[in-house]
């Protein structure tokens, strides 16, 4: 059993499951029969959790998002959470775009998926990272039905944003999104101004607040993580500007930080063709050259860093690259503790995901090598995954299970 945040491998154990949990865990378990898998001596790890994904955004090509209607945006989303499921990831958390509909289609079990928390729609201000109308476009807020405007709302103002945080949490989101800094797939913003004054992020902290969850703030910038930092926001995405003082201050509020590093890695082969501009493509140069710094910085300072991926378009498969990219400035024992316990902490989870012990929920994955020496047993779609396990029933198992 591998226990990333111990950086240890336990000798060999039972694991008994039972109700969708882990029942009981020790050494030739009596056990009353049930179904038994034979894991012969292979390593088990917790199932693990990428905190910032983005199954409903099929197209990096974010003109041709416009022309996909939610029917077949679900189908595709559908195809795209069960890829990642079968890489291991049994718990994801959307970083805006999925509704309350999908994260029920999964847990119904209509669509084969990792469990689902929802960020319904980010809100951005007018002219923000989720304002995707072209300059020559004067229409309001559009009322259409298709993949963009799932993924964000326009809200101004204390009492705009107020009401846009009222009705995403109305429709069931987890946790709530903003955008506080400019992106780099939004062509008219620039990267490192700050989105939002102080005064409309405190309105969203607090209505998030008092509806017992938080704010993850999608931010650049050094200064746009500062101003989220104090006005109460929980976790920062990205970030990849990030320096020693604003780290520092991360560190002293206890947030999170959630570096995504795979998809600029990935953009940057494919963006051209998916009809980047020049502008577009500066951004992307220069975010992913802070990447890895960015890592380093919150180490340093003790920032609690999750792991997320922000994947687009047909780019999914890319998902478990992170780890390796990470693992350029990180111990795999670190990426892993990242990917399970702290990203189950940012999920308020502790102790229920990312973890294998009695009364957790029972997701497991069983590895044919040891991660904590060889990160590369997570890549290849879970080809060396031969039992992948969520909420205690099998999801694919090459295994030998007798009853
Ligand atoms: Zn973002
Ligand atoms: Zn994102």
């Amino acid at each position: 059993m591998v226990d990333p945040e111990a950086e240890s491998v336990s000798g060999p154990v039972d694991i008994g499951i039972a109700g969708g949990r882990f029942a009981a865990i020790g050494y030739e378990l009596a056990g009353n029969a049930g179904e038994v898998i034979d894991c012969d001596r292979r390593y088990v790890l917790p199932g693990l959790i990428d905190c910032h994904v983005h199954p409903f955004l099929a197209d990096a090509n974010f003109a041709r998002l416009g022309e996909v209607p939610p029917t077949l945006m679900s189908a595709r989303a559908g195809r795209i959470l069960e890829g990642m499921l079968l890489r291991g990831f049994t718990t994801v958390r959307d970083a805006a775009g999925a509704d309350w509909g999908i994260k029920q289609a999964v847990e119904d079990g209509l669509i084969a998926g990792p469990r689902l928390f929802i960020a319904g729609r980010a809100l951005s201000q007018t002219g923000g990272h989720g304002d995707f109308r072209s300059l020559t476009d004067d229409r309001d807020i559009c009322h259409c039905q298709h993949a963009l405007a799932f993924t964000s709302r326009i809200a101004d103002g204390i009492d705009g944003v107020r009401k846009a945080v009222r009705e995403e949490l109305r429709k069931g989101a987890d946790q709530i999104k903003i955008m506080v800094s400019g992106g780099v797939s939004s062509p008219h913003d620039p990267l490192e101004r700050n989105q939002y004054s102080p005064d409309e992020i405190s309105v969203i902290v607090e209505e998030a607040q008092r509806r017992g969850t938080y704010v993850m703030a999608h931010a650049y910038g050094a200064d746009a993580i500062r101003v989220a930092l104090e006005c109460g926001v929980r976790t920062i995405e990205h970030g990849n500007m990030i320096d020693e003082a604003t780290a520092a201050l991360a560190a002293e509020k206890e947030a999170f930080l959630v570096p995504t590093l795979v998809t600029y890695e990935v953009l940057a082969d494919t963006a051209e063709e998916n009809g980047w501009s020049a502008s577009m493509m500066d951004k992307l140069s220069r975010v992913r050259e802070a990447g890895l710094q960015s890592i380093r910085i919150c180490r340093e300072a003790g920032v609690k860093l999750g792991l997320g991926t922000d994947l687009l378009g047909d780019s999914f498969d890319h998902q478990s690259r992170e780890f390796l990219i990470r693992g350029r400035v990180e111990s795999p024992a670190q990426v892993l503790h990242s990917a399970t316990r702290i990203n189950a902490e940012i999920l308020r989870r502790e102790g229920e995901l990312g973890v294998i012990k009695e009364a957790a929920i029972a997701d497991l994955l069983v590895l044919e090598r040891n991660p904590l020496e060889d990160l590369a047993v997570l890549q290849d779609q879970g080809r060396h995954m031969p039992a992948i396990i969520k909420d205690g029933s099998v999801v694919k198992s090459s295994l030998t299970e007798s009853l």
